[in-house]
């Protein structure tokens, strides 16, 4: 299979223009670096009616293309489950009953990091498990052997996160969203992770799942979110973020975005020649929505 590179959104609304911006980045180091490019929709979670159309219109108004159709999550369960399955088969999982209330107000071990699972259910007997089950269907969770995992990114160096017992399948039977991104990369050969960098600590915990899942880990890139004028993660209720919106005022979305990276063209493609990942600002990029 041929290296590639991806995007991809969560339908849960419009692209805002910092979405945009990661998106037009994750091309760009895809296509300068002689990749495919896929679109990928997100959508076991966190869906709006209608938004991943409008999102694929929206990307190509900016202009960028990618390979073959985009696919999607909730087509791919059968992946999911095989993965899933394959890992309780190997004794790596554990089934959790723990409520969400009950991981936040149980006291969390020594030598976890906050907020990490606390390891209430990994030792039940069989017959506590039995019981269990007829109040509740269990979470499935790795049985994690390592409390961090370092990976190299091109923007941050090398970064080392907290590995805990993340949830692979939850109680209502769909799979994770860490499970399922390192299975979809895996399977669609993509070996280079473009994306915000509010990820780049959940890294870790997905290039140890995808080395025990047997998927060569990705070149991963984090780069740098858009925020409003008070420093937060940008967002529909700053104002006009959107490309529609946007463009009813008059901006030019594409040129905003280019600017902001210190890049010119009037195209993607234009952008090929000079784009240099080494160049690219590491500071967030502040965005002004027009009154
Ligand atoms: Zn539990």
């Amino acid at each position: 299979m041929s290296a590639t590179g991806r995007f991809a959104p969560s339908p849960s609304g419009d692209l805002h223009i910092g979405n945009l911006r990661t998106a037009l980045l994750a091309w760009l180091f895809a296509r300068s670096s002689g990749r495919g490019f896929l679109v990928r929709i997100e959508d076991l979670d966190r869906v709006k009616e209608g938004a991943a159309e409008r999102q694929l219109e929206d990307l190509r108004e900016l202009g960028l293309d990618w390979d073959g159709q985009p696919v999607r999550q909730t087509d791919r369960r059968a992946l999911y489950d095989a993965a899933i399955d394959g890992l309780v088969t190997q004794g790596r999982t554990f089934e959790c009953f723990c409520t969400r209330r009950e991981i936040l107000e149980a006291p969390s071990a020594p030598h976890r990091p906050p907020g990490a699972y606390p390891g209430t259910c990994r030792d039940l007997t069989p017959a506590e498990r039995e019981s269990r089950r007829v109040e509740r269907n269990p979470a499935i969770r790795l049985r994690s052997d390592v409390e961090t995992w370092t990976v190299r990114d091109l923007l941050h160096g090398e970064v080392t996160a907290g590995v805990d017992d993340l949830v692979l399948r939850r109680g209502d039977g769909v799979p994770a969203y860490n499970l399922a991104v390192v299975v979809d990369d895996g399977d669609q050969g993509v070996d280079q992770v473009v994306r915000g960098d509010d990820l780049l600590t959940s890294a870790p915990r997905q290039a140890y799942l995808a080395e025990l899942l047997g998927i060569e880990k990705p070149l991963y890139a984090h780069v740098p979110l858009a925020l409003n004028t008070e420093g937060q993660r940008l967002a529909k209720r700053d104002g006009a973020v959107t490309y529609r919106e946007l463009t009813e005022r008059g901006i030019d979305v594409f040129a905003t975005i280019t600017g902001s990276l210190g890049l010119t063209g009037s195209t993607p493609e234009q952008l090929l020649d000079t784009f240099d990942p080494a160049a690219l600002p590491h500071a967030p990029w502040t965005f002004t929505p027009p009154a």
